[in-house]
């Protein structure tokens, strides 16, 4: 038996779930109890066969040429953000690339800053705007 904290609401309900056999999806049938509403159901499916979490990091900003007298104080990096709960399997890929990438300024709070990674439909964005 797994005992999970649902997050789905403040409430957080102590969930506990129980493996059963496998069904004809590839799946153990998941016998929940301890929700307070519907909501806990999926939360518990969806943690138990394919968690997910929204990922959060910071990516690096190229800054304007000394010449410029605006690189003194220019922010080195910028918070980004997952669009949609990604993978938790895929989580750290995400932020190898993540990582990698060197922004130019302007960059605009919500501005996606990688689209459909890896053809996953995973849209990261920038979560503050450097201008
Ligand atoms: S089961 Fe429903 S009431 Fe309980 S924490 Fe989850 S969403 Fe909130």
């Amino acid at each position: 038996m797994n005992t999970l904290t649902c997050i789905v609401c403040p409430i957080g309900c102590s969930l506990n779930v129980e493996e059963g056999p496998q069904g004809a999806d590839g799946f153990p049938a998941l016998t929940i109890t301890g929700n307070n509403c519907h909501r806990g159901l999926g939360y518990a499916q969806e943690e138990i066969r394919a968690p997910k979490r929204v990922v959060t990091a910071t990516c690096a900003i190229e800054p304007p040429p000394a010449s410029t007298g605006h690189s003194l104080g220019f922010p080195r990096r910028v918070p980004v953000k997952t669009l949609s709960p990604c993978p938790k399997a895929l989580i750290n890929e995400v932020l190898a690339d993540i990582y990698r990438l060197r922004l130019k300024p302007p960059v605009k709070a919500g501005e996606p800053v990688i689209t459909d990674w890896q053809g996953t439909g995973i849209t990261i964005v920038a979560v503050r705007s450097i201008i």
